[in-house]
């Protein structure tokens, strides 16, 4: 295999799972040991694919928080996805790669000034709010701005909740619709979040008839309410597969119920982890070991110390409540396992992946491979003491992506709509390849 520019795209000949792309790359890599991701972009294709035929009235604003990856969000731009921004940050990195405003919602209930009037510069019209003062500042900075009340939901059941900060209640809305058509301000929809890593369908069902409610008492006032926003908090992880296809199930039966297909309404959701979170899968070296006697049992503890910690991929342990499982390449399931424990590779105590799981024994130079890695892990990552975080490897095989270019071939009607077009070229490294498009590079090695 080869690796070429900065960011590039390694397109095999042959399909492979993330694990075969690690073990070829760790073949390749003797005398390396810097942790990487194996990025399946197939993965990230497949989940689209997937959401626009259980979903299909529900237009996808991927939410680039949960994974800022230059070449997820291109590719994301390439097959026709929305985005949901938080920042001027966000709105900048999006619109510079030619995705136009319209395709950007702002869902921050609570933003900074500036951004606001950044906004309106660059036409990013559509933006959340959920309380009073916000709207005051919307109505000094951007008064032409179309605004969407971010309501509560119960997130009980989500891994993290949002709604102790974000959402007004339901009597709140109404005030907050009264106070907008007061001030002369534009409402034309409703969100909402159920929190992320939502495992339960109520939660959204319950949360479209509340929208719906509200909605209903918009158009009472006179707002033309053609938005409903129906947030993120969708599964990613390998295994989630049924658990996103039973919320699609409920989530298309309740629109069906309170948001018939008329043609009045346009249905979006604001999915981050849903997209990413199997498609990475972090590849890590054991740089150090040592054994720890506990002095009252007497007992063992084999201490690994890797190359990523929380501070760098891992921070999705302190931030996302994740408890990633380590995968050893060359495990053998009759393999005596001992008390373990993982730590990160920074001075600091915190630093811990693992404080006590059954393993067996590992030497230094071994790799620990990570799956569902891509979700609230690298956008949040720094370099504390100076130690890199994984750096994305991405592949995808040849076959997929010529289908994949075949099914989202831009037509007249999106090309206008996505100016300049997102052009994406698989080429043997041709001059085809643009100062910022992906550097696509096919792969024809033999080892294949
Ligand atoms: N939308 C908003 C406003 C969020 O705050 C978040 C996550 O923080 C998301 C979407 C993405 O959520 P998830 O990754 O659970 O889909």
């Amino acid at each position: 295999m080869h690796i070429g520019k900065d960011n590039p795209i390694i397109v095999t000949k042959a399909q492979h799972t993330a694990e075969e792309f690690i073990q070829k790359k760790i073949e390749l890599l003797v005398g390396e040991e810097e942790p990487f991701f194996a990025v399946d972009l197939e993965d990230v294709c497949n989940k689209h694919i997937r959401w626009l035929t259980l979903m299909p009235r529900v237009i996808p604003h991927y939410a680039i928080k949960c994974n800022d990856d230059i070449n997820v969000i291109k590719l994301l731009a390439y097959l026709g996805a929305g985005f949901d921004c938080a920042s001027k940050g966000e709105i900048k990195k999006v619109m510079d790669l030619g995705v136009s405003a319209d395709r950007i919602i702002f869902a921050n209930p609570c933003k900074q000034s500036s951004y606001i009037r950044y906004a309106q510069e660059v036409g990013v019209e559509t933006m959340t709010f959920d309380n009073e003062q916000e709207l005051m500042k919307i109505k000094k900075m951007y008064p032409n701005a179309k605004l969407v009340l971010r309501i509560v939901t119960d997130d009980s059941n989500a891994v993290c909740r949002f709604s102790m900060k974000f959402g007004a209640d339901m009597n709140t809305a109404r005030i907050l619709m009264e106070k907008a058509r007061d001030n002369g301000l534009d409402i034309v929809g409703v969100s909402f979040h159920c929190g992320s890593g939502q495992m339960t369908s109520k939660a959204f069902v319950d949360a479209i008839q509340n929208a719906r409610t509200i909605m209903n008492y918009g158009i009472k006032l006179g707002f033309n309410m053609n938005l409903l926003d129906i947030g993120g908090g969708f599964p990613g992880n390998t295994g989630t597969e049924n658990y996103f296809s039973e919320i699609a199930t409920a989530v298309n039966r309740a629109l069906e119920e309170h948001f018939p297909n008329d043609g009045t309404i346009r249905i979006i959701a604001e999915p981050g982890r849903y997209y990413v979170a199997s498609a990475y899968s972090l590849a890590t070296n054991v740089i150090a070991s040592r054994e720890m006697i506990d002095a009252e049992t007497g007992d063992i503890n084999h201490m690994y110390y890797i190359n990523d910690g929380v501070y760098g991929s891992f921070n999705c342990v302190l931030y996302d409540h994740y408890v990633p499982e380590p995968y050893l390449l060359d495990n053998n399931e009759s393999n005596e396992k001992f008390t373990s424990s993982i730590w990160g590779p920074t001075c600091d105590g915190l630093d811990c992946i693992h404080s006590s799981i059954k393993m067996p024994k590992l030497n230094i130079g071994d790799w620990i491979l990570w799956k569902n890695m891509g979700a609230y892990t690298i956008s949040a990552a720094v370099e504390f003491n100076g130690i890199p975080f994984g750096k994305p490897l991405y592949f995808m095989s040849r076959q997929f992506w010529n289908s994949v270019k075949a099914a989202f071939q831009p037509t007249r009607k999106t090309r206008r709509h996505n100016k300049p077009s997102i052009r994406f070229t698989a080429t043997d490294c041709s001059n085809e390849i643009e100062e910022d498009m992906l550097p696509w590079l096919l792969e024809d090695s033999s080892e294949d």
